[in-house]
């Protein structure tokens, strides 16, 4: 392990920790005896997704901009602070694109001063709509620059080049995680995601709204098994200034997952056609080699059993006990 023995306490900072894959990050370093600052300026984040650990004095909240200078004692940064869905970074693009350039800017040089351990949480929009399946590390992507996701997709792939420029001039230790899309509890119903809105729509006995013909695939990982690679990969020292794919690799198209998520709610309804969102890439698949032979890492959640782990979450969100759909409710 990177830290001595591994059961070092370690001090961590982590960006964007009051979102979606954050919240469960600073959980899982304070169940593991870490000391957690976690700073956020809710932007898309909650802080009741840290209902578990707030009062644990192990952890702390700072409400802050992490385009604004740090200066925090720390042994680890886990870069995570920015927008992720397409609906979030369309409406706060230039935000957006400040967390990752001048935050990720920010991070690094807390982390250059600290000498601390540096992990950026990148994605897999760094390689676009991409001409090679399953997508390799070594590929380079076909990103448009000037389409609706660069702000997204351009200032990940210029954070890359920033960690990794550190890295070669500072030695700093890095490791930059290629995120795939994720899934579970914490995510936001109106985040516009496609597992959120399938699984509300479906739960309101609604149409489930799929984007051009549904043949366009993701690979969708399920939290727990992505925080159990973040976390590996913020510790182990085989990791260290490696670029590291992590998602489920069981690929499956968007039409697919909206029978699957009907079959998980016990609900059957319309399928809604909507136009296709510009630059949507058509497949996305993982080659997670490098992060089994490096961390000893995989996903262990079936797509089912992680959608049927979300449901009580999403039925919690719109005020549901864990036997109702909304629409045997409101619409019988
Ligand atoms: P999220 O929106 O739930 O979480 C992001 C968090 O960052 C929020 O709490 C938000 O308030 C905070 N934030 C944004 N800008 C900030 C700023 N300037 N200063 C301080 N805090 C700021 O998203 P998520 O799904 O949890 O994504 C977390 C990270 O993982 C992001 O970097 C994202 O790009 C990456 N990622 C996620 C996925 C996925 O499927 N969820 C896929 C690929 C990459
Ligand atoms: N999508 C869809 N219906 C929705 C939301 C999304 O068909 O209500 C599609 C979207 O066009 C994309 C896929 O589902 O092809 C995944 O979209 P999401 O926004 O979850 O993540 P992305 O991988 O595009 O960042």
């Amino acid at each position: 392990m990177f830290f001595g023995d591994g059961g070092m306490e370690v001090r961590v900072l982590v960006t964007g920790g009051a979102g979606f894959i954050g919240s469960h990050l600073c959980v899982r370093l304070v169940q593991e005896g870490h000391t957690v600052y976690c700073l956020d300026n809710l932007c898309t984040g909650k802080v009741d997704n840290l209902n578990r650990i707030k009062d644990d004095p192990s952890f702390r909240f700072i409400l802050a901009d992490v385009c604004e200078e740090i200066n925090l004692e720390v042994d680890a940064v886990a870069h995570l602070a920015s927008p992720a869905s397409p609906v979030d970074y369309g409406r706060l693009s230039v935000e957006t694109m400040l967390a990752n350039s001048l935050g990720t800017y920010r991070t690094l040089e807390l982390a250059r001063k600290k000498r601390a351990r540096y992990l950026l949480a990148s994605t897999s929009e760094v390689y676009g709509d991409p001409l090679v399946v399953p997508q390799k590390e070594g590929y380079f992507g076909n990103v448009n620059p000037v389409g609706p996701r660069a702000c997204y997709d351009e200032s990940k792939r210029f954070a890359e080049a920033m960690t990794s420029t550190y890295r070669r001039l500072y030695g700093l230790p890095t490791v930059i995680v290629r995120i795939f899309n994720t899934y579970g509890p914490h995510m936001r119903l109106e985040d516009g995601r496609v597992i959120p809105n399938f699984l509300r729509q479906a739960m309101e006995g609604k149409p489930l709204t799929v984007y051009g013909d549904g043949t366009q695939t993701r690979s969708f990982c399920y939290i727990d098994d992505m925080v159990e690679g973040i976390y590996r990969a913020l510790f182990e020292e085989k990791a260290e200034g490696e670029v590291l794919n992590l998602g489920n690799e069981d690929e499956i198209s968007v039409l697919e997952l909206a029978h699957t998520v009907m079959e998980v709610v016990g609900k059957e309804c319309e399928i809604a056609f909507r136009p296709l969102p510009q630059d949507d890439p058509r497949r996305r698949r993982p080659d997670i080699g490098k992060a089994r032979r490096l961390l000893g890492w995989e996903p262990v959640t079936p797509l089912r059993e992680g959608l049927r782990s979300t449901l009580p979450w999403f039925k919690e969100q719109l005020g549901l006990g864990p036997g109702q759909n909304i629409s045997s409710e409101r619409n019988p």
